[in-house]
């Protein structure tokens, strides 16, 4: 997977057995945890109109200062969706049947009754999953689920292996190459080894795939933890790329389900890696 695809219509990679398409350019981000620093990142996005998904495991996950019920609800009158994340964080795939069922049925229903919305979307633990994971994913009626892979801009995926383009992480270049392969997108990592690692930062990284996305259509997708911002001190970072993106005209600025709306009706025809990749 990668924006080299059909979907990606540049001039430069244009070919003749490719029809043209109308550009979508769609900016979404999603914050994972539940920690009440998520009210940060809200107001962040919130003074630059940028939509935003945040997953809630039930149980408190990392700090003590998961969101309670007041906090969700302020999120989600804010126009902000509310996806699950786990009843108690689990690693999904270690689970046995009946504990999977729990964990990915559980938190639904419990968010749904706090809000009284449809909670659409689920966010895999770690990123981990497997063939088994998503058919629980599936039977308990989310309507898709982001992982943890990353550098992806391209709008053909299996709506149950969302990929996000950047984590707000200073990870190393070898990072975002194992990341890419345990994807088995080879491409991805074929692409980040020769025009993405001299980036540098994580900042200038999301700038360089942030452009891409404007002149050849796709998703530009961040996701982060809030505790982990405030404990990596990256909120100038933080600012200075929600910035960069937001205000662009032509840019739809989604949260993730709605940006899966956007997907071209497809049945996956991705490869499963069995184990995907981590959080970082
Ligand atoms: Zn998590």
């Amino acid at each position: 997977m990668n924006d080299d695809s059909p979907l990606s219509c540049s001039q430069d990679d244009f070919s003749l057995s490719v029809l043209p398409m109308p550009l979508s350019r769609i900016v979404t981000t999603s914050w994972d945890d539940g920690d009440v620093t998520d009210l940060r990142i809200a107001a962040l996005l919130r003074d630059r109109k940028l939509a935003g998904t945040f997953y809630v495991p039930i149980a408190g996950h990392h700090r003590s200062g998961v969101m309670g019920a007041r906090e969700l609800i302020t999120l989600r009158t804010a126009g902000f969706e509310i996806g699950a994340h786990g009843t108690s964080h689990l690693t999904l795939p270690t689970c046995n049947r009946e504990q999977l069922t729990r964990e990915v049925e559980f938190c639904k229903k419990h968010l749904e009754d706090l809000l009284g919305d449809p909670v659409r979307m689920f966010a895999y633990p770690r990123g981990k999953y497997t063939n088994m994971v998503i058919q629980a994913v599936k039977r308990a009626g989310y309507a898709g689920a982001r992982t943890t892979q990353m550098l992806v801009q391209n709008l053909a995926f299996d709506p149950y292996r969302m990929p996000t383009t950047v984590h707000v992480y200073p990870h190393s270049p070898s990072v975002y190459v194992r990341n890419a392969i345990r994807a088995a997108d080879f491409a991805g990592a074929w692409k980040y080894l020769m025009r993405l690692r001299h980036a540098g930062s994580w900042v200038e990284l999301s700038k360089v795939l942030f452009d891409l996305t404007l002149r050849r259509g796709g998703i530009w997708h961040l996701y982060g933890h809030s505790w982990e911002v405030d404990e990596l001190q990256l909120w100038d970072d933080l600012e200075e790329i929600l910035d960069y993106v937001s205000g662009r005209a032509d840019v739809l600025y989604l949260p993730n389900a709605a940006a899966l709306d956007m997907l071209p009706s497809q049945k996956s025809h991705l490869p499963c890696n069995d184990v995907c990749p981590s959080e970082k």
